[in-house]
């Protein structure tokens, strides 16, 4: 099962108890369905969850019974509900308020949303119905897709309201609204009834951050040692040359005691070099005695 059909399954145990929680969530199935219109509703889906919560959905709400779902060849496993009957049509507009259907733009009735609970039904209504969410191991992104543009517009005001900062864009005739900010997926989910999913989604980020910072560290150390091995061979030249035309005898004993502990021990790092000297030295007084030898090795 995809990302999505867990979070919709999980979604759907959400008990419709409510009745003002079922409008809610009914409006947001229906203003993010395939079709809301005059002549029709046609609600497309893929998740068994959602078709099973459907009709007792639009009991709970409008007092209707949904005709059967049918499950065509050509769907490719989808589910479809289909409802044409003008009695139950004009019964759904009643409820959902004066608005809807007769070619006037869909709009949110947000007299249904002032209560936080029913706000939440109905995003949870809508994410069912028009809603998709990828799956956290790859990469962080929800989405809700309506083809009514007043519904998008007021959507991104309603999640702005609740502290969400929604982006939009248009794909062929829809509008979506959509975060890619995995704490923003995280809250949503886990207030309209998935909290479990937005637990995974949390885990998944906490593995995938120890993960980089496993890799940061390995190409870290290993930038560091080739960094230790490259200066050491560099070191190990000049003292070379210092070393077979005699000047290096003429240097001052500290200089000498730094080229003899390089030329023993050419893999230290510089630091654990430094704890070689008599007495121990700092590193960076090291450092400075090796760059020594090293421009008066170059200078021969
Ligand atoms: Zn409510």
């Amino acid at each position: 099962m995809s990302f999505s059909a867990d979070v919709k399954a999980e979604l759907c145990r959400t008990r419709l108890t409510r009745a003002c929680c079922a409008r809610a969530e009914a409006c947001g199935v229906l203003l993010y369905c395939n079709q809301f219109s005059a002549q029709g509703i046609k609600i497309v889906t893929e998740s068994a969850d959602f078709s099973a919560r459907l009709p007792q959905l639009f009991r709970r709400a409008f007092q209707i019974t949904l005709p059967p779902k049918t499950e065509t060849e050509s769907s490719g496993g989808k589910q479809i509900f289909l409802l044409e009957d003008s009695e139950k049509l004009a019964r759904i507009w009643e409820v959902c308020g004066g608005a809807f259907g007769g070619g006037i733009a869909h709009h949110i009735n947000f007299a249904f949303l002032e209560d936080e609970h029913c706000r939440l039904a109905f995003l949870r209504g809508a994410f069912l119905s028009g809603g998709s969410v990828t799956d956290p191991q790859k990469s962080y992104h929800l989405e809700l897709v309506t083809s009514h543009y007043f519904v998008n517009r007021e959507l991104t005001a309603l999640l702005l309201d609740m502290g969400y900062h929604p982006k939009d864009t248009t794909r062929k005739s829809n509008y979506v609204t959509y975060f890619k900010q995995s704490e923003y997926i995280e809250d949503l989910l886990t207030s309209i009834g998935a909290p479990i999913s937005a637990m995974a989604i949390m885990n998944a980020k906490v593995e995938k951050n120890l993960r980089n910072g496993i890799n940061r560290r390995v190409n870290c150390d290993a930038a560091n040692a080739d960094k230790t091995v490259d200066a050491a061979q560099e070191q190990l030249v000049s003292i070379r040359s210092l070393a077979t035309s005699g000047q290096l005898e003429s240097l001052g004993e500290k200089l000498q005691e730094a080229a003899r502990l390089r030329q023993a021990h050419p893999e230290l790092s510089l630091s654990d070099l430094a704890a070689l000297c008599q007495p121990p030295v700092t590193k960076s007084c090291l450092n400075h005695r090796l760059r020594k030898l090293v421009s008066l090795g170059k200078d021969r």
